[in-house]
């Protein structure tokens, strides 16, 4: 199955001049969605998570569900004032301004080994951060999985470590 097939690009949004990929297309056909999870897997079990962390949202929609195939338990990477109890963030730069992103402070025991899932890797920014903030806490984190990679931005050159894509456009 191609998995493009499943995926829209829609122009102009978020902001006029984007071109947004939208997997919710993809969400909604029950045998896309299942092969993708079931490629993913494949792709991420030689690295031999502990665990699997979801960045926020639509990473969630990746992340349990591959944490469920790989029977790993699965952690979530939160914009901030969203998870409860003691937490621990980092500040990222956009573009334009500055992001942060946030984990439970209890939520990764040192050396325990974590990939990172999102649903699309554009510049890097986003998942340079969260496996920085891994890191800090004293996380390995062997590999990235993302189902899309806008590879022509190069966004896996800011990543420093292997990055798992299911569909590249370029
Ligand atoms: P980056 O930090 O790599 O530039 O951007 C990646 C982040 O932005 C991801 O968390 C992803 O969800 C979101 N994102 C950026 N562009 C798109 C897009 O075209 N489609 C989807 N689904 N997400 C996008």
């Amino acid at each position: 199955m191609d998995l493009k097939d499943h995926i829209r690009a829609i122009p102009d949004f978020p902001k006029p001049g984007i071109l947004f990929y939208d997997i919710s297309t993809l969400l909604r056909h029950a045998d896309a969605w299942q092969v993708a999870m079931g490629r993913m897997a494949r792709a991420v079990r030689p690295h031999h998570p502990d665990l699997v962390a979801g960045i926020e949202s639509r990473g969630f929609l990746m992340a349990a569900p591959l944490a469920l195939k790989l029977g790993c338990g699965f952690v979530m990477l939160r914009k901030p004032g969203k998870l409860p109890g003691g937490t621990i963030g980092l500040d990222y730069a956009l573009e334009y301004g500055s992001d942060r992103i946030e984990i439970q402070a209890d939520a990764v025991q040192k050396g325990q080994r974590v990939v990172v899932v999102d649903d699309l890797l554009a510049t890097g920014g986003t998942m340079a951060a969260a496996i920085r903030l891994l890191q800090n806490i004293g996380a390995e984190v062997p590999a990235a999985a993302t189902l899309i990679e806008l590879s022509f931005l190069r966004g896996r050159e800011r990543i420093g470590v292997p990055v798992e894509s299911l569909v590249s456009y370029d």
